[in-house]
C-alpha cells in the first residue's frame, strides 16, 4: 500500500502550518505537524532544567519523554503544553537540540509511527520530504522572502520585527546547515514561494498538484 502522504517543508515563518492544516482539510488526511514534536522535547529540556547543550542528556529526554501531537494539542508526559512551545523560550533552543541525531532518530521514528497509524497525512517540518518519507506522494517546498516571513511571525506572536527577523534568519541558518538531514528542497520537490499570494492560492496549488498525482499514481514526481 502507497502511503498517501504530502510532505511541506521550508525555513520558518513561510506559512506552512497555516497552508498545511487548510491541504488536510482539502484532501481529507490528517496533519502532523512536526516542528510540534521538536518543540516539546526542547520543552522538557527546559522542564528538567538541562543544558540544551548537553547532547548526551538532552538525547536522554528525546528517547524517554511522550509527547503527543495531535489536532486537538500537544502534551508532554501527559500535560497540554500547546501554548508553551511556542514561547519565546523553547524557540530560542528548539533548533540546537533538532541538531542532534539520537534526537532525529527518535523523531523520525515517531513521525512514521504517526503516518502508519493515521494511514497517511500531510506532514510538515523541515526534513520531511528528503528524509522522513522520501516516497512521499507530493513533495513540496514552501517558503517566502525574508521580510514577509519576519511579518508574518509579526502578526501571529507579536513582538519587534527586527528581533524577530534575526531569531527567524539564526534558525534557518542552524537548521539548514545542521549535518543530519539539514533544511533543503526534496528531489522531485515542487517549489512554491508564498509571498504575496494568499493561503487560498497556494493551498489550492498544493491540494490540484494532489489530487494530479494521486490518479496518475505517479509517485515519483520530478
Ligand atoms: O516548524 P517549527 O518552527 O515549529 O519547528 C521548530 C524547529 O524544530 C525548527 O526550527 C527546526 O529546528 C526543528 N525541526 C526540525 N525538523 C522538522 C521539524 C522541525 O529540525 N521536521
Amino acid at each position: 500500500m502507497t502511503l498517501r502522504v504530502i510532505a511541506i517543508d521550508g525555513p520558518a515563518g513561510a506559512g506552512k502550518s497555516t497552508v498545511a492544516r487548510a491541504v488536510a482539510r482539502a484532501v481529507s488526511l490528517p496533519y502532523l505537524d512536526t516542528g510540534a514534536m521538536y518543540r516539546g522535547v526542547a520543552f522538557a529540556v527546559l522542564r528538567d532544567g538541562v543544558d540544551p547543550a548537553d547532547e548526551d542528556r538532552v538525547s536522554g529526554i528525546a528517547e524517554t519523554v511522550d509527547v503527543v501531537v495531535e489536532p486537538g494539542g500537544v502534551t508532554v508526559d501527559g500535560h497540554v503544553v500547546t501554548a508553551d512551545i511556542r514561547g519565546p523560550e523553547v524557540t530560542s533552543v528548539v533548533s540546537v537540540i533538532a541538531t542532534y541525531s539520537r534526537v532525529r532518530a527518535t523523531m523520525r521514528a515517531a513521525q512514521r509511527a504517526w503516518i502508519l497509524a493515521h494511514g497517511g497525512g500531510v506532514v510538515e517540518g523541515r526534513d520531511i520530504g528528503t528524509v522522513v518519507f522520501p516516497d512521499a506522494l507530493l513533495k513540496v517546498f514552501l517558503t517566502a522572502s525574508p521580510l514577509v516571513r519576519a511579518a508574518r511571525r509579526v502578526a501571529q506572536v507579536g513582538g519587534d520585527v527586527d528581533a524577530i527577523a534575526a531569531s527567524i534568519a539564526e534558525r534557518d541558518r542552524i537548521d539548514s546547515t545542521r549535518q543530519d538531514s539539514p533544511l533543503r528542497p526534496a528531489e522531485g520537490a515542487v517549489t512554491i514561494d508564498s509571498s504575496g499570494r494568499s493561503v487560498d492560492e497556494v493551498v489550492r496549488e498544493i491540494s490540484d498538484a494532489y489530487d494530479q498525482v494521486s490518479k496518475s499514481g505517479d509517485v515519483t514526481r520530478g
